[in-house]
């Protein structure tokens, strides 16, 4: 069966012998797109019509390819090949079946129709792509409205185009919120049909606790791609259903009392935090000043130069191959398609980096600070009589076994009364220009797979930027210079200092990023912009605050008490409810 790398042409040409049926399951089983419009051709004048072709050849080679991959199999990458082969014979055969569908009225046969948005806001999208490649391949019919879709929009869709069930998207952590907004209207609009959750920040527990509750409709939290499948059959199959929701709630309720004792677990009271801060002696504090302070936007950066900071490990996570690079590539079990995917990538990368047709685009700074209780004060200049802005940070209020320190990111920071002189760096970069005009070019070529791997290799360059960018900043400050570091030890990020990204744990809060962008000008200098949920467009962005302090590091603040939020609220000048609803996820109590 397996078609090795030596093979001679003859061999692997042999099945173009084989007859029509088995050229095209052959040709969905490996992926090869080579003859599909010829082999379809050859279909038409052997079947009558072109539902019979779709129906019979073309779903049952599907339906091999679907149940190796629920076997475990096959791998992601290959499932999406074939849902290539599948789409353009499909492609091709569109304008025959609408002469056919005007002369016969025929409908096509489908095991259930799925309704999939990114929510608004948010403008993530390889996972919410890869789920409608997976359930189209098992037979399903998949209306994908795209990214940042509002809620009302969702709601017209589900209705008009009569879904059986409704797939919800996001990747950052203001989506979890919309998702329940999203949820409280269904309810309120009586749509009834199971709601899908899906996504980076989503969990099965934030589904129960959150979601489930505000919806009377069965509400399923996907926690891969490669179970989307397998979670729709359950719910649409009248012989699995009853059993799969019994089970799903049951497991939802045990979420929600386990949230319950989790939130029950002692959090100390702000002030006790404030006052067991994490601290040093900041009269000897090793301090480094950078040798420049202000705004530096970058020239265009050539991408080839970004291309040996790349982390790997996270493109074959996002292509749901488990295993680290480069072992990955010698797994006995993944490695064979680990490798061909990967000789794909740098394919695509070579020609990306050639023709230059993504841009890298970003600005970084360094900014005189200090901090003052939990805030960073940031100053015009040196002589630090102005302040120009402030940085707002969250403090952990959680005890963590054998730890009596309680983190924020100002800690880092000299205080103003140290009479110090500390700088903050920041930092915003993307390689996603251009990218989504590469993806709609492959999609109009109903080509998933290089629509979804442009996607993967725009963030893989966006993260390489930001650890390229990083080690330049260390050496603006100095401490970099001498470092010596590969990109392996650059990835394990051994070297002084820390880039927190608004949005993660140390810095939970998104609504920092406008300030972040304002400071920076990444507008201006990158064309990177935000959206109402504050995800960076375009999607392949990062951004984040450099601390040099050689023991500042990474933590998470995790659940916090009403007082710290009425204080960060008062210190924002934002209304507690505000904070309340972009905190969401990390109240440590029920607003
Ligand atoms: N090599 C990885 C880098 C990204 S993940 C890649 O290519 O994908 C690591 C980054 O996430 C860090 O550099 C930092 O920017 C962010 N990060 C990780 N943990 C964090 C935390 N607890 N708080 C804030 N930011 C964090």
């Amino acid at each position: 069966m397996k078609g090795q790398g030596g093979a001679s042409s003859a061999k692997t040409d042999a099945w173009r012998e084989l007859d029509v049926e088995g050229r095209l399951a052959h040709a969905l089983l490996k992926g090869i797109t080579d003859h599909v419009e010829e082999d379809v051709e050859a279909a038409r004048h052997e079947y009558d019509t072109s539902l019979e072709i779709i129906e019979g050849p073309l779903m049952r080679g599907m339906q091999t390819v679907g149940d190796l991959f629920g076997e475990g199999k096959m791998f992601l990458p290959q499932v999406v090949k074939s849902a290539r082969v599948m789409k353009k014979a499909v492609g091709y055969l569109l304008p025959y079946m609408e002469e056919e569908r005007k002369a016969q009225g025929a409908e096509q046969t489908k095991r259930g129709k799925v309704l999939l948005a990114t929510v608004k806001g948010d403008v993530h999208d390889i996972g919410k792509n890869i789920v409608g490649v997976v359930l189209g391949c098992n037979g399903y019919e998949v209306v994908d409205i795209g990214v940042m879709v509002p809620c009302a929009t969702i709601i017209d869709k589900a209705r008009t185009e009569q879904v059986d069930v409704v797939g919800l998207s996001g990747l950052i952590t203001p989506s979890l919120d919309e998702m329940v907004q999203v949820a409280k209207e269904f309810e309120h609009e009586k749509i009834g049909v199971p709601l899908l959750i899906g996504g980076a920040t989503t969990s099965a527990r934030h589904t129960a606790v959150k979601i489930a509750p505000v919806y009377s409709g069965d509400v399923v939290h996907v926690t891969d791609a490669s179970r989307a499948a397998g979670v729709v059959e359950n719910l649409l199959n009248p012989a699995h259903r009853e059993a799969f929701v019994s089970a799903n709630r049951a497991a939802q309720a045990r979420d929600v009392e386990n949230f319950q004792k989790r939130q029950q677990a002692t959090l100390v009271p702000y002030a006790t935090a404030v006052a067991n801060r994490w601290t040093t002696d900041w009269s000897v504090a090793e301090i480094a000043t950078p040798e420049f302070l202000g705004v530096r936007p970058l020239p265009k950066v050539p991408l080839a130069d970004l291309v040996p900071f790349i982390d790997w490990s996270p493109f074959f996570m996002a292509w749901e191959l488990k295993g680290k690079y480069p072992l990955i590539l010698e797994d006995p079990t993944v490695g064979t398609e680990a490798r061909k995917l990967f000789d794909d990538a740098r394919r695509m990368l070579d020609e990306i980096v050639a023709q230059e047709s993504l841009e890298a685009r970003g600005v970084y700074g360094f900014f005189p600070a200090n901090s003052e209780g939990d805030d960073i004060l940031l100053y015009t200049d040196d002589e630090r009589k102005t302040e120009s802005g402030r940085v707002h940070t969250l403090r952990q209020q959680w005890e963590r076994r054998g730890q009596s320190t309680f983190h924020a990111l100002a800690d880092f920071i000299a205080p103003t009364s140290s009479g110090r002189k500390d700088y903050l760096g920041a930092f915003a970069c993307t390689a996603g220009h251009g990218c989504a005009e590469i993806a709609a070019r492959h999609d109009r070529d109903h080509d998933d797979y290089n629509s979804i791997m442009v996607k993967a290799l725009a963030d893989r360059l966006a993260e390489a930027f930001a650890e390229w960018l990083h080690k330049r900043a260390r050496d603006d400050w100095g401490f970099g210079k001498s470092e010596g570091l590969d990109n392996e030890a650059l990835i394990a990020e051994g070297y002084r200092g820390i880039r927190p990204a608004p949005g993660y744990p140390a810095c939970p809060d998104h609504t920092e990023k406008p300030a972040l962008f304002a400071l920076l000008g990444a507008t201006e200098a990158a064309g990177m912009n935000l959206t109402e949920s504050f995800a960076m467009t375009p999607a392949a962005s990062v951004c984040g605050l450099y601390f040099g302090h050689p023991e500042s590091r990474y933590f998470a603040v995790d659940r916090i008490t009403r007082d710290q939020v009425e204080d960060y609220a008062a210190r924002k000048g934002m209304p507690v409810a505000d904070v309340e609803r972009w905190l969401a996820p990390n109240l440590g109590y029920d607003p």
